[in-house]
């Protein structure tokens, strides 16, 4: 979606959205649902919300999003992300909303053992992911962002309402702020009366209820190997996000070699780790963003390990492999379904 080179905001609008959702062509009449495009958080995000009152449900999501874009935006002088990594070290007062998503991703980088580690921004800088203005760091510039990248520096205070990192560091959200945007607008929508509402914010998905006709919704994974955004394969949920972390979003080439926006903390460098695409599937959107981005990381087999060592996490993975091959995790059986020709393996439990 968000291909770094060339493309402006008008021509990302135009692109129109490639994460798709389908709506199968002979489904039951319904009345039309109210719908919205907007671009925040540096992708363009599009919702489509069904039933009475889906007008003032929807202009309210999107006053949410501006207000979360807000906290969160790296590069927003009045951000509180801003605030926290211009501080100089010191405390910095939080939101409720920034606090909350702070301390679920720091457990997360926690969990993933720094595969995820929001102060891989450095990194994220050095390369040129903040401003396109894309270069390759000599060695010495990586050795010396390594001992920079490391969340357990980031202190959150008892109430989680204040924080503070060194001076040296920073950090960005954007490794898990669409997931959490996404479940926080479904339970926001809920609360509304909202039974039916697909929220499409860049490649994430995030579905409220099922399809106004009872049906699941059917979410069109992409293939991270076409130019052309071909379609993978089609996941069916209800009331879950589906997030796909991919080298192909955002990346450039120098000398014949891609580099992409996900880092290796351990590196400093993009995280050549044999997948090209990992989709995360569950109820809790900031989970599955983290997961996505840290499983990436990880790789293949740490990353099926990973999941076989975390039931109590509730999700499901598609992973792509540099060769071609997917892997989905067993409970997504009966509900992916492949729209290629490839070889396609099943991870046990
Ligand atoms: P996602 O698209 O969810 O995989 O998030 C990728 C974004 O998260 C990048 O554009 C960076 O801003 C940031 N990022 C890159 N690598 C990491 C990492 N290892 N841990 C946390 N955030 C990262
Ligand atoms: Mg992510």
């Amino acid at each position: 979606m968000e291909r770094g080179e060339g493309r402006t905001r008008a021509g990302l609008l135009a692109a129109g959205l490639a994460a798709a959702v389908l709506l199968g062509g002979c489904a039951q009449r319904t009345a039309e649902p109210a719908s919205g495009q907007i671009f925040a958080m540096d992708t363009i995000m599009s919702m489509d919300v069904y039933g009475e009152g889906g007008e003032e449900a929807l202009a309210r999501a999107e006053e949410t999003i501006y207000r979360l874009e807000d906290l969160w935006a790296v590069t927003d002088e009045n951000s509180e992300i801003w605030a926290l990594n211009h501080s100089g070290g010191a405390w910095v007062d939080l939101s409720q909303e920034t606090a909350d998503l702070l301390s679920q991703a720091l457990e997360l980088c926690a969990l993933t053992d720094g595969a995820l580690d929001l102060t891989a921004y450095s990194a994220v800088q050095a390369w040129g992911f903040t401003t396109g203005e894309y270069r390759v760091p000599s060695q010495e510039e990586l050795d010396a962002l390594i001992p920079r990248i490391d969340y357990t520096r980031l202190e959150l205070d008892g109430d989680g309402l204040r924080a503070r990192l060194p001076e040296n560091m920073e950090l960005d959200l954007g490794a898990v702020a669409k997931g959490y945007t996404g479940t926080y607008l479904a339970e926001q929508l809920r609360q509304a009366g909202v039974t039916s509402a697909i929220l499409r914010l860049g490649g994430n998905i995030q579905a409220v209820g099922t399809r106004p006709d009872g049906n699941p919704w059917r979410v069109a994974i992409q293939d991270p190997d076409s130019q052309q955004e071909a379609t993978l394969g089609v996941v069916e949920v209800s009331d879950q996000a589906v997030i796909t972390s991919g080298g192909y979003q955002r990346y450039f080439e120098e000398n014949g070699e891609t580099y992409w926006h996900i880092m290796d903390p351990d590196t400093a460098a993009p995280a050549r780790s044999g997948l090209t695409s990992v989709t995360v599937i569950g109820a809790d959107g900031t989970v599955c963003d983290a997961l996505s981005t840290a499983l990436f990381v990880m790789g293949p087999e740490e990353a099926a390990d990973f999941w076989r060592a975390h039931p109590e996490l509730g999700v499901e993975l598609i992973l792509v492999l540099e060769d071609g091959t997917v892997q989905i995790t067993q409970g997504l059986e009966e509900t992916f379904t492949l729209s290629q020709d490839r070889t396609m393996e099943v991870i046990a439990p």
